[in-house]
């Protein structure tokens, strides 16, 4: 990619410019052409992203084009299966379900999708199959992804010595609140690739060129994966990347990021012990990310699904005694989210 800066993502030794594509919202196929012709490498998916779909777009878009020219990742999410014994077998048949959706031989990484404990990072049945898979060349490499408790992520991800790269939560209002940013040095000094994603923080009246720096000027993260849905938000990230030093404005917006106001949760754990009930607060403020941010229900019903909540989970309330750091009415956003669970599937496309 000329004009842009390329780094190496880890031990792996992939070459990727600075800025790669999150796919996850986009639905147009010539968007993602756009971004491989602007000199774009990597592309990175879900195997629940739009339902699948999302995977199937990028087969047809990847159909023909050599497979050295472009850098699949892929995940899937065991959540609420990472317990007992059936973690290895349904992460196979998503595995393969992806590979058919996607057309290919292999992919370059896939990843453990939405990590939050050490304890999933550790778990040695997944860990088997990731190494069947390398053997069998379906995958070059394997990593995490993870957006809720990031450092003790990365830091048991260096401590498996299975994982590759690490897809991690990294942005401008995270700078204050969570020690990410020295985690992810840890995981670059021991070869981790680290990508960047939520570079833009769920913000509202974002400068994005500022935030997508803020995350590039960090040396230990190699790219970042911005969900650019259409072709102005690609110029701009473009734009970003080509020279990753702030504008005066750039550097304003950034200077002043505590004040930007959120449009959804940053899974802080302010909140953290706060419900007599022990609701998991930042879990469902997510899932209502999902369902009202990125338009995508079936992620959101798959995220409340996971975790086991009873019908109506604040009716025991009167009043909510949760104190969110970033103002946000938790009760009402869990009764919205809540209700997913009894939305028919076929409701949610
Ligand atoms: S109303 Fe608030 S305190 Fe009560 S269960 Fe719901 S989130 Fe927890
Ligand atoms: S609900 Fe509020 S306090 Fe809790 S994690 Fe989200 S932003 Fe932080």
């Amino acid at each position: 990619m000329p004009g842009f800066e390329v780094r190496t993502l880890g031990k792996t030794g992939i070459r990727l410019p600075v800025l790669s594509m999150g796919v996850m919202r986009a639905d147009n196929p010539n968007l993602v052409r756009a971004a491989l012709r602007s000199g774009i490498l990597h592309f990175d998916t879900a195997n629940g992203y739009q339902e699948g779909r999302n995977e199937s777009m990028l087969g047809t878009v990847f159909k023909g084009v050599p497979r050295e020219n472009f850098v699949i990742a892929t995940k899937v999410s065991l959540r609420r299966d990472l317990t007992g014994d059936r973690a290895p077998r349904l992460l196979m048949e998503r595995f393969n379900t992806s590979m058919e959706r996607l057309g290919l031989d292999y992919v370059d990484i896939l990843y453990l999708h939405a990590v939050n404990s050490a304890e999933a990072v550790l778990h040695e049945p997944v860990h088997k199959v990731m190494r069947q898979l390398k053997k069998e060349g379906r995958i070059k490499y394997c990593g995490v992804s993870t957006h809720d408790r990031e450092p003790e992520v990365i830091d048991a991800v260096i401590k498996s010595q299975v994982y590759d790269v690490v897809l991690t939560a990294y942005n401008f209002k995270k700078q204050k609140e969570v020690d990410i940013k020295s985690a992810i040095a840890r995981a670059a000094a021991a070869g981790i690739g680290v990508v960047a994603m939520k570079t833009m923080a769920g913000a509202k009246n974002i400068n994005v060129s500022a935030a997508l720096k803020w995350a590039l000027q960090d040396k230990n993260v190699t790219t970042a994966i911005p969900g650019y849905t259409n072709f102005d938000e690609l110029d701009v990230c473009l734009g970003a990347a080509a020279n990753l030093a702030y504008t005066p404005e750039e550097k304003a917006f950034i200077d002043g990021g505590d004040k930007v106001a959120s449009l959804y949760c940053t899974q802080c754990h302010g909140c953290d012990g706060q419900c007599p009930q022990s609701l998991p607060i930042p879990d469902l403020m997510r899932a209502y990310m999902y369902a009202h941010g990125y338009r995508q229900p079936g992620l959101a019903k798959e995220t409340v699904a996971a975790l086991n909540l009873p019908e109506n989970p604040c009716g025991g309330c009167q009043a909510c005694t949760v104190n969110c750091r970033s103002g946000f009415l938790v009760a009402d956003k869990i009764k919205d989210i809540s209700r997913i669970r009894n939305v028919p599937d076929a409701f949610l496309v």
